[in-house]
């Protein structure tokens, strides 16, 4: 067969791989179909599965020189809860789960990367682990595979995730802080019900509601320096059920988003405070619940110079990004791992975790032949700095 067709045949089946996946879509840590579709399309070219204890999710090698540097790709492979509306004709037959984040496209590019690299094996100057992570939109997906020590003999990290702001071709990246840390948080405000006609007899949590919704404002524009970012936002506040009743207590919700280690560290103290001086002030209880998601993605220079340097001899167009407010559980690996993490152009309309989300299959390909190029050359760069 021509080196044409091959190409063509591969890519028509990643293609379709993908569009199986988006079909039967499937929510974090509950990857239990699409981890078996990823091993037997795996065995099908007899690529190295390991032997992990992972529930979902799948680490796969392939080897050249066994006693050269290990490096490793990433992809995501779960689903999120939303009813998908894109219109496409492999739309979710899960109804309200759909790969609104494009984590199909992920795996199916690996997927191709795997399949390349596998018909080069023997050029390989070490081993390339491909990580099929579970659970990303989890935000510990990362950590479930760190745990099992897997990672441990890598010396560099590699990870994609497709961005439908840059066109199909574009590779994005830049030092340092690429996506932000996320934390979530949760308020119980605990104070005392009253007859809406007798307030001074209660304590009403909806006034105190009221004060932490506007006070928390004043973090970002009056704390934070203006040479950070960070974003703090109430996603949901419940109180009451009626008219004519002040109630006992309220909830409210949100997340924060920061971009340096400081800033992170700093807004919850600040929350504490703000919360004590309302507490007091309003003769209250005010509990904070706060759940720490992932860090910044937080790139090495010179790994992501290098990744960006393949991208434009792989002919793809290389760009610098802004960072983004969204989180990746990526974050997790580079705690203990040097590493770069792309954005790879899928050209939409829609944005991430939207129900009209649709990602370019034409990106597909040429992605796996990128994550190719990018381990082969990574291994030859480390090789020759031994
Ligand atoms: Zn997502
Ligand atoms: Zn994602």
């Amino acid at each position: 067969m021509s080196q044409t067709s091959e190409t063509q045949l591969l890519e028509q089946q990643l293609i379709a791989f993908r569009h199986d996946l988006h079909r039967h879509p499937e929510l974090s840590f509950e990857e239990v179909e699409t981890t078996k579709k990823i091993k037997a399309a795996l065995e099908e070219k007899k690529i190295k599965i390991l032997n992990l204890p992972l529930k979902t999710g799948v680490v796969a090698e392939v080897s050249g020189k066994e006693d050269g540097p290990v490096i490793a790709l990433r992809s995501d492979i779960d689903a999120l809860p939303i009813h998908e509306q894109s219109g496409v004709a492999f739309t979710s037959e899960n109804d309200g789960v759909m790969h609104a984040c494009g984590h199909d496209f992920h795996t199916s590019t690996l997927l191709g990367t795997a399949y390349l690299l596998k018909d080069h094996e023997d050029e390989l100057q070490g081993t390339v682990r491909l990580i099929f992570q579970p659970g990303e939109e989890s935000g510990h997906g990362a950590e479930s595979v760190v745990k099992t020590g897997v990672l441990d003999d890598v010396k560099v990290i590699f990870g994609l995730h497709n961005d439908p702001t840059l066109k199909v071709g574009e590779i994005g990246s830049r030092h340092h802080a690429l996506t932000a840390g996320v934390d979530r948080f949760e308020i119980h405000i605990n104070a005392k019900g009253a007859h809406a006609a007798r307030p001074y007899e209660g304590k009403d949590p909806i006034v105190i509601l009221a004060q932490v919704i506007n006070v928390f404002q004043s973090i970002v524009s009056r704390n934070i320096a203006s040479t950070e970012n960070a974003v703090v936002s109430i996603t949901q506040v419940h109180a009451g059920n009626t008219w004519n009743v002040i109630p006992a207590s309220a909830f409210v919700e949100g997340t924060v988003r920061t971009f340096s280690k400081d800033v992170r560290a700093y807004i919850p103290e600040r929350f504490r405070t703000i919360l004590n001086g309302i507490a007091e002030t309003f003769e209250s209880e005010i509990e904070l619940k706060w759940f720490p998601g992932p860090p910044s993605v937080e790139n090495d220079p010179e790994w992501t110079d290098f990744a960006l340097d393949v991208a434009g001899k792989e002919g793809l167009t290389p760009k610098l990004l802004e960072p983004t407010s969204i989180g990746e559980d990526f974050a997790f690996y580079q705690e203990s791992l040097i590493g770069a993490f792309v954005m790879v152009g899928s050209g939409g309309p829609y944005a991430l975790h939207h129900p009209k989300f649709r990602a370019d299959d034409h990106a597909i390909y040429p992605t796996s032949r990128y994550f190719e190029s990018l381990a082969i050359e990574a291994l030859k760069k480390l090789t020759a700095s031994v």
